[in-house]
């Protein structure tokens, strides 16, 4: 339980950051809230000889709407969204994955940035980041890049980010009107990472048919999945009990998974069945609530 030596670098601004990370290359980690990095070092999993700790860079801290964006600076921590009104009116599936997250001691330092740089296929923003199509950004020694979140996930516990890049910022869409969306996860305890869970984000059109859909699943998988095939067949038809039927079966489908201690694979995909039908549901109420 007590890590290798490393060199340890607290920066004051990003450029500093990036030089620090160019300098040392692959030996080099950025620490964020350090809830997965920590324990990965105390368990020698993770031996970077320098750890770039980018909590003094001032200014990473926001959570705003600004340019039809929601805006999540690379500081900002989960116990931000779940405080936050903005999120709860507007985002309720970023409030949702954020309370679904480990226990208040984590989420007081967690940031969703790391969340989504760590990749592991069991943590839960990435599905609702693909559901909500955001993006990241990324700032390295070749300045700033913008990368979609459906092909950030490269394998498991790996994301197109270089290792000398920043993810500073992910932007989500803001919702147009009838927007509506949820985020279901299944655990075996409180606190304990999904079995499987649900991530989906709905628009309805003026004539109340699927106008866009968004579906992401979490951990059955070796990356979060973006549920196609469920995605189009819900476009431009009525949400009705049928469709959405469908639509989950096509999802459990799409899914993934693996037998392990906490399932059979094929229990796991029938989860993604039902929670796909009860996220849906969910994210109808959500519109139809206002
Ligand atoms: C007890 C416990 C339970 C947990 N349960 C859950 C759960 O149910 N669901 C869930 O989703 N997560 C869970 N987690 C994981 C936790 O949410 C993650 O630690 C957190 O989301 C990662 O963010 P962080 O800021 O702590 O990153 P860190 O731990 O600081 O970093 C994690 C990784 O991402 C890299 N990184 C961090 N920030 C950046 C950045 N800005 N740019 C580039 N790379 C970066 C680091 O170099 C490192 O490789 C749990 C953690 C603990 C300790």
């Amino acid at each position: 339980m007590i890590p290798g030596s490393f060199e340890y670098h607290s920066p004051g601004t990003l450029i500093e950051a990036a030089s620090l990370l160019r300098r040392h290359g692959d030996e080099a980690k950025i620490l964020s809230g350090g809830q997965s990095l920590i324990p990965l070092l105390k368990l020698r999993l993770a031996t970077p000889g320098h750890l770039v700790d980018i909590n003094q860079v001032p200014g990473l801290a926001y959570l705003q709407e600004a340019d039809g964006n929601l805006r999540i600076g690379a500081l900002a921590r989960e116990a931000d969204l779940e405080d936050s009104d903005l999120i709860r009116s507007r985002y309720p599936i970023l409030s949702d994955t954020s309370r679904a997250i480990a226990d208040p001691l984590v989420r007081n330092l967690a940031t969703v940035c790391g969340n989504l740089a760590h990749a592991d296929p069991a943590n839960d923003h990435p599905a609702t980041m693909l559901a909500l199509e955001a993006e990241a950004t990324a700032v390295g020694p070749g300045g700033e890049r913008h990368l979609p979140l459906v092909s950030f996930f490269t394998g498991p516990f790996t994301t197109a980010l270089q290792a000398d890049e920043i993810l500073t910022e992910v932007r989500v869409p803001a919702p147009p009107p009838r927007s509506g969306g949820a985020y279901l996860k299944f655990e075996r305890k409180v606190g304990d990472f999904a079995t499987a869970a649900v991530a989906v984000q709905l628009t309805l059109g003026p004539d109340g048919t699927c106008d866009r859909i968004g579906i992401g699943l979490t951990n059955v998988g070796p990356v979060p999945i973006k549920a196609r095939n469920a995605e189009a067949w819900l476009r431009g038809k009525p949400l009705e009990e049928r469709t959405c039927k469908e639509a989950a079966r096509l999802a459990a489908e799409e899914s993934q998974p693996v037998s392990d201690f906490r399932g059979p694979a094929e229990y796991k995909r029938d989860l993604v069945r039902i929670l796909t039908a009860r996220a849906l549901r969910k994210a109808l109420e959500r519109i139809a609530g206002g």
